[in-house]
């Protein structure tokens, strides 16, 4: 579904956060961009959501050229990191709100958040607001408010890490059900190898820009490929 090829971006002469890389993530996978600080992963996750534009390179998503297609065009479902729901706004205006550009009438609107809130498990919830619910079900209301709109790709950036550690292993499960159960394209930004093994079907080490190894998360972690991957690996270990 998504595919980047050699897809590069500088921000000065120095700093190459992407170099050149080549990567495809199929209809219904679970793709983990793994790698220390630094190493580029966030930086191509917002080339895939058009945040980002490449210096060199082709966003292809569906087989269609992106690297011009605005962000609100690429039909993408996005949880990153520093998340935020709106406060003020209830829970169902919040999930709503990704379907306030699109041309969709009230009741499909209704029937579709309600649909996002069963997805997550949290249904009835559509009056609260966010300081009402626990930081996993908030996590979960983001979650819901991407689905809404019924994404051809799901881009998630630490999507767990404002989570303590009971919640964030619990949340890691619940994630990976949901994206198996509605086959959404995914592609997953983490620190954490844990989780990258845990939920992947395909990791992607990281290393100054570069791919350093991709493989099935079994095949990277038995048989790392370079010092690297095994050192980057042991130590998080
Ligand atoms: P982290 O896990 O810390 O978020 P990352 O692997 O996601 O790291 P990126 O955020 O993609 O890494 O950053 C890759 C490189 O590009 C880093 O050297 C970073 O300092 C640099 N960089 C990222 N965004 C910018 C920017 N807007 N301007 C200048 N340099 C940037």
């Amino acid at each position: 579904a998504v595919e980047l090829h050699r897809i590069t971006r500088r921000f000065s002469s120095a700093v190459v956060a992407v170099d050149s890389i080549d990567l495809t993530v199929p209809a219904g996978a679970f793709v983990t961009l793994l790698g220390p600080s630094g190493c580029g992963k966030t930086t191509t996750l917002r080339m895939i959501a058009g945040l980002e534009t490449p210096d060199e390179g082709d966003v292809m998503i569906k087989g269609k050229r992106m690297n011009e297609v605005p962000i609100h065009r690429r039909n993408l479902g996005m949880v990153f990191q520093n998340y935020a729901l709106f406060p003020h706004k209830t829970i169902y205006d919040n999930v709503a709100f990704g379907l306030k550009y699109r041309d969709v009438d009230k009741n499909e609107i209704r029937r579709r958040v309600k649909h996002a809130l069963d997805i997550v498990r949290l249904p009835g919830v559509e009056e609260r607001f966010p300081a009402q619910l626990s930081g996993g079900q908030q996590q979960r209301i983001a979650l819901a408010r991407a689905l809404v709109i019924e994404p051809d790709v799901l881009l998630l950036d630490e999507p767990l890490s404002a989570l303590d550690a009971n919640l964030r292993e619990e949340m890691r499960v619940e994630l990976k059900n949901i994206q198996r159960r509605i086959g959404v394209a995914t592609v997953f930004v983490t620190h954490d190898q844990g989780e990258a093994l845990a939920m992947s079907d395909l990791v992607v080490v990281m290393n100054k820009g570069h791919i350093e190894q991709m493989g099935a998360p079994t095949e990277v972690y038995e048989h790392p490929g370079s010092e690297f991957v095994a050192t980057f690996l042991g130590n998080a270990n």
